[in-house]
């Protein structure tokens, strides 16, 4: 890609409207390329054939369609897919693919790494390289499609439903991921409906605000804990955005619509956060706050330091929180002989400066120095 050379990927309609006139061409011929790219899934210009010659030659010049490259790609034997992606500077991102009877959900990662550094997340412990472009994250979706498509190979099963799950803290990348999530809900381009695409943050308050305003998309909240003690040590971001502002805002998030709630996400860490006494407090936290509760059971990943609760007290929890009133669901582990459940995405993260490779230096710096110890 020369240096002038605009990649479609990263324009939402208006931005793809204003280039074409940046190239002295019709604007509305960028509703025509939009659906070329985003419902052809069309990577080559020429194959555009309602443009003229002029027009795609024009763009030969101007454009490219880029996408992360794909390394890998696995199935899982309960049919999750997960990608391996490798971006222009070596960093890689994973995207994972979870079909069930009804529908199709994509778990989009939205940075390289994520520097909240929950305690219980393994995307957390590398530490952050860098936020996602507008292409890196709309191509996920596209490179989704388009595998998803082929015929014979994955079944021809389609992306019904988008989460901001995978890798990364969404709103810290806020402008980026709402335009993706623009071309996600765009008629044009994927159509997705605004309940079809959930954006799950650890709870960042001034951005959520500001998501509020400008996108209709359902929100997640990973509260993880009952009270700021707790949370404080698993949500770090918590000493920022306490408990008791976060769960204000959360209240009327959807004011203007109360049958939309936000969904609580809560992981179950073996005797952290899954006893009689948490449930109890997570009863009182949520009174008067509107929304459905996910347990999801901790996946667990080399060096976690936590244990999967046991079913017995995942149900124990789950029966308080439901006795209680707050519908609440255990979700079902998906992918994990993949390492594609939530929490496991890790990529391989090339940025030396990032605090994953520093520690594996550190690691090999230890190790020869004990083996020069030895010798
Ligand atoms: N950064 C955002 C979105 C990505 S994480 C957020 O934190 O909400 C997506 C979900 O996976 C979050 O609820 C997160 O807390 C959860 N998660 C992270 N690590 C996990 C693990 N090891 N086991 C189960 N869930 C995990
Ligand atoms: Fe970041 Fe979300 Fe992982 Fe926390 S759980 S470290 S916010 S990706």
């Amino acid at each position: 890609m020369s240096v002038e050379q605009v990649n479609l990927l990263e324009l939402d309609r208006e931005g793809m409207a204003a280039f074409l006139e940046e190239c002295d061409e019709a604007p509305y011929r960028g509703d025509q390329i939009f659906k070329w790219v985003h419902q052809q899934g069309v990577s080559d210009i020429n194959l555009m054939t309602n443009l003229s010659k002029k027009l795609r030659e024009n763009l030969l010049e101007k454009a490219v369609i880029k996408a992360p490259a794909i390394v890998s790609e696995k199935q899982s034997k309960d049919g999750t897919f997960k990608w391996l992606l490798k971006l222009d500077d070596g960093n890689c991102i994973e995207t994972v693919y979870i079909p069930e009877d009804n529908r199709g959900t994509l778990c989009v990662s939205s940075q390289v790494g994520c520097a909240l550094n929950c305690s219980f997340c393994s995307t957390g412990k590398q530490g952050f390289s860098r936020n996602l472009t507008v292409a890196e994250i709309i191509g996920q979706v596209w490179i989704a499609t388009r595998q998803l498509s082929q015929e014979g190979t994955l079944h021809d099963r389609q992306v019904t439903n988008v989460v901001m799950m995978g890798m990364g803290e969404p709103l810290l990348n806020f402008d980026r991921v709402v335009t993706a999530m623009e071309i996600m809900l765009d008629d044009f381009a994927y159509g997705l409906s605004k309940r079809r695409v959930t954006l799950s943050t650890s709870g960042i308050i001034p951005e959520m605000l500001r998501l509020k305003e400008v996108s209709p998309v359902a929100l997640a909240i990973s509260l993880h804990a009952p009270n700021d003690e707790l949370r404080n040590e698993l949500v770090p971001i918590n000493k920022k955005y306490p408990l008791k502002q976060l769960m204000a805002v959360c209240k009327d998030y959807f004011e203007d619509d109360p049958r939309r709630m936000p969904t609580y996400e809560y992981v179950m860490l073996d005797g952290v956060n899954d006893q009689v006494e948490h449930a109890r407090q997570l009863v009182k936290l949520m009174r008067g706050v509107p929304g459905k509760i996910n347990l999801i059971p901790f996946n667990p990943f080399p060096f976690a330091g936590y244990k999967r609760s046991k079913p017995e007290a995942i149900a124990r929890f789950q029966q308080i929180l439901q006795d209680a009133g707050l519908n609440t669901i255990v979700r079902k582990t998906r992918g994990d002989d993949i390492d594609a459940a939530c929490g496991q995405l890790v990529g391989q993260v090339q940025d030396r400066t990032n605090r994953s490779a520093q520690n594996q230096l550190r690691v090999i710096k230890i190790q020869q120095a004990s083996q020069v110890a030895e010798g």
